[in-house]
């Protein structure tokens, strides 16, 4: 099956891809390498949303698992995707790329609310648009907020980078002989539990047939390339 074109994505990445090799928080030369990437796609011609989680900084679960009120700590993870998302749009506007963020939950001072007519416009004037605070409700994860944000704006498909170069049918770092996927349904994804994206962000790809591509976002140069139906990725659809 042949690789379909886009113009709009949606690039999910999570908190863990700004960490580098720290332990937790935020990198600013892994940012900075981030930002290159998004730049490459901008200049290749793509319109460009973002979503950044906030796993290397504060996940809800983790907050629960240790006592916390489950909707107090998922309110702390979606501040933690705020910083991410400021980090982000500091390193994008060094390299001279537009950037606006729009968070789920106010917060004047810093950014804009998320207003989708709004986030059109900066759309059709070349910005790029930094989706923060996930859908803005606790027991969601930024994967639900990447797909909700996709489907509001659009997009031709959610680019999810990871750390891996796609999907398979096992961890690849646990079984070596792990089956890689080059394309893959949504129903296989869901009733396998491949490990994609949480299953309500898979399940709204799938109803308002958003491809997924899965991709490794560590190999440099590697967004572009899979822009360009180059380089490894999986691609997870309704026709596979
Ligand atoms: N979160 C939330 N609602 C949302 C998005 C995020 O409650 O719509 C919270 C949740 O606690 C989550 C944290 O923010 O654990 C960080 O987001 P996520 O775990 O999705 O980040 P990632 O794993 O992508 O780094």
């Amino acid at each position: 099956m042949s690789r379909p074109s886009f113009k709009r994505i949606l690039l999910k990445l999570s908190g863990e891809v700004l960490m580098g090799d720290q332990p937790f928080g935020i990198n600013p030369e892994t940012v900075a390498r981030m930002a290159l990437e998004v730049k490459a796609a901008k200049d290749a011609g793509f319109e460009l949303c973002l979503v950044i989680g906030g796993g290397n900084i504060f996940r809800g679960m983790a907050g629960a698992a240790k006592g916390m009120d489950r909707a107090q700590a998922d309110y702390m993870g979606m501040l933690a995707t705020v910083m991410n998302a400021l980090a982000m749009q500091n390193a994008l506007e060094q390299l001279g790329v537009d950037t606006r963020v729009q968070s789920a939950i106010q917060m004047d001072q810093v950014c804009e609310p998320v207003i989708r007519r709004r986030a059109e416009r900066h759309i059709e004037k070349g910005r790029v648009v930094i989706f923060a605070a996930g859908v803005g409700s606790p027991y969601f994860t930024t994967d639900s907020g990447a797909a909700l944000r996709a489907a509001e704006m659009k997009c031709d498909a959610l680019f999810k980078g990871t750390s891996v170069d796609g999907v398979y049918d096992a961890d690849p770092k646990l079984v070596p002989d792990a089956k890689r996927y080059d394309n893959v349904g949504f129903d296989t994804v869901l009733s396998d539990n491949l490990k994609v994206m949480d299953a309500s962000a898979v399940a709204l790809c799938r109803d308002n047939n958003i491809p997924i591509v899965v991709f490794s976002i560590r190999e440099e140069g590697n967004l572009a390339r899979v822009l360009a139906g180059e380089g490894t990725a999986t691609i997870v659809t309704n026709q596979a």
